[in-house]
């Protein structure tokens, strides 16, 4: 049942976070509802859930609508985009997503500037970094990111929130750490060089297979399917 996989899922995460002396509070579950329907994003939600994660703007806008109209209130439900963003559809996701995981250009950055200016919007992002270069197609690079997140920081209808990445696919949870840790030091730096206080930034890092490492390499945002809709 669902419900007992959020409950799981929270006793992962509250487990992890009493070893590591941290507020289990201070972990935000996003439940990536991709191929799944709109009755099942309401079964997560009635079960606490109150982050959505989607990968294609197509996909949830279709499901945004559906769930608008059943007398849901999605002002108390926060909607993720988490996968890969093209430019031809940043004007549809400015509309519905509260925070965009995975910028990773100055392009697509304008772009989602522009389009947030239109309607009045401060559109919080993340910006996407590759931290396993030979493996993913998207995201910047640890050495470009700091380079483009100061021209990203100019735009004004833009908030950078934090960092996002994405592990590779690894049989073993101990071998995505390296790339949470890569993430963790990254945010570092910047927040260092920018002198701001990393304790508010976001790290939006850990899947079903790996959420629990990833907590312990400071993850403050995991990004869970399976773990929840299987
Ligand atoms: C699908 C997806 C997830 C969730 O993956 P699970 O392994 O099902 O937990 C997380 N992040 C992104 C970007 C995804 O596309």
């Amino acid at each position: 049942m669902l419900s007992d996989n959020i409950l799981r899922v929270k006793g992962q995460i509250s487990s992890v976070c009493s070893k590591l002396k941290r507020d289990p509070a201070s972990v935000i579950i996003v439940a990536v509802s991709k191929n799944r329907t709109a009755v099942q994003i309401k079964e997560a939600v009635a079960s606490g859930i109150r982050d959505i994660g989607e990968n294609r703007v197509q996909e949830a806008v279709l499901k945004f609508k559906e769930l608008s109209a059943v007398d849901y209130r999605p002002s108390t439900i926060k909607w993720h985009m988490v996968g890969h963003l093209q430019t031809n559809k940043v004007k549809e996701a400015v509309r519905i997503f509260d925070l965009i995981h995975s910028v990773d250009s100055i392009r697509l950055a304008l772009e989602i500037d522009r389009q947030a200016a239109v309607i009045n919007k401060i559109q919080d992002i993340l910006v996407e970094v590759r931290t396993s270069p030979e493996e993913s197609k998207f995201g910047l690079k640890a050495d470009e990111a700091t380079e483009v997140m100061k021209e990203i920081a100019q735009l004004k209808n833009i908030k950078i929130k934090g960092l996002m990445t994405i592990a590779p696919m690894v049989d073993d949870p101990e071998k995505a750490r390296p790339y949470f840790k890569a993430l963790r030091e990254l945010r570092n730096k910047i927040c260092e060089l920018w002198a701001m206080d990393y304790g508010l930034w976001t790290l939006s890092m850990g899947m079903t297979d790996d959420f629990e490492v990833a907590i312990e390499e400071g993850s403050t945002m995991v990004r869970v399917g399976r773990a929840i809709f299987d």
